[in-house]
């Protein structure tokens, strides 16, 4: 099987030949740059004292932008479903407290605009990946974009639905690798570390990794993260949680503030050897 032709399906998001990396910028943190950039927060944001905690250990870590789910996917209609429009503000409060900018996924092409207004990134989760009224709304937006790879996706389909922001007028696209579905049940979902390398050769935009969804299980989420910094990836998506074991969501695979903390360390001495930092 040959590699995918992107060019023309996905002429925003390809690489133009001598194209430079485009560097997607939120205030201070720029995606695509020489610096690995940190996101780290809950699955989910719970409540206030969770979200301003998480925020005050993922800066002391080095971590350079906060996460948590207001509104969150769940499998099953009777688990925990986030805490919508009350989570922003909580996400807003947090924000402010620790200087970091948010990323936060939304779910609904109807809570756009709201969410466009609280976060500094709208996050397109997994599952997402082709509602494309959604990824028109998200481009539409003028906010810069996460746009996580859905589990059942190739690399031709997540450019595809890229190419729907691009094309509805967004421009700051950051994909994210989070695992696949394969044969393999033993983790979670597969990390697809070539994904990575390939994204980077054929887009012109920055490539992160989210290695905690990929895991399934804290014990794994550091060893994924170092293979995708020295795979090349732009930055890390992390879940972490002050207590894991109260976590409302995800928190087997949800990182203590120390294993945080070692793993932002580990990473950076892997970034510094490939002449980046983090
Ligand atoms: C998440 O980031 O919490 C999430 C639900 O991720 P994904 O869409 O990759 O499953
Ligand atoms: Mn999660």
């Amino acid at each position: 099987m040959g590699a995918p032709q992107p060019a023309k399906t996905a002429p925003l998001a390809s690489r133009k030949s001598g194209q430079p990396n485009t560097v997607v910028s939120i205030g201070d943190v720029r995606f695509g740059g020489r610096k690995v950039v940190l996101i780290g927060g809950p699955c989910a944001v719970e409540d206030n004292n969770q979200m301003t905690r998480t925020a005050a250990h993922v800066a002391a870590a080095g971590g350079s932008m906060l996460r948590g789910g207001a509104w969150k996917p769940r499998t099953s209609p009777y688990d925990f479903q986030g805490l919508g429009a009350a989570g922003l503000e909580i996400l807003a409060e947090a924000r402010k407290a620790s200087g970091l900018p948010v990323v936060t996924e939304v779910l609904d092409p109807r809570d756009v605009e709201l969410v466009a207004e609280a976060a500094d990134m709208l996050q397109i989760g997994s599952r997402n990946i082709q509602n494309f009224p959604l990824l028109r709304e998200a481009g539409a937006s003028g906010k810069p974009v996460l746009l996580k790879r859905g589990m059942m996706t190739t690399v031709t389909e997540w450019l595809s639905s890229a190419e729907y922001v691009l094309a509805s007028g967004g421009s700051d696209l950051v994909f994210c690798e989070r695992g696949i579905r394969t044969f393999e049940p033993t983790l979670r979902n597969t990390l697809d570390i070539g994904s990575v390398v390939f994204l980077k050769e054929i887009t012109h935009l920055p490539v992160i990794v989210d290695p905690t969804h990929a895991a399934g299980d804290a014990r794994y989420v550091t060893a994924l993260a170092l293979a995708a910094v020295a795979a090349g990836a732009d930055g890390l998506l992390v879940e972490t949680h002050f207590a894991p074991d109260q976590a409302f969501s995800d928190g087997a695979q949800s990182l203590s503030p120390e294993q945080f903390a070692a793993l932002a360390e580990s990473c950076r001495a892997v970034a510094r050897a490939l002449d980046r930092d983090l």
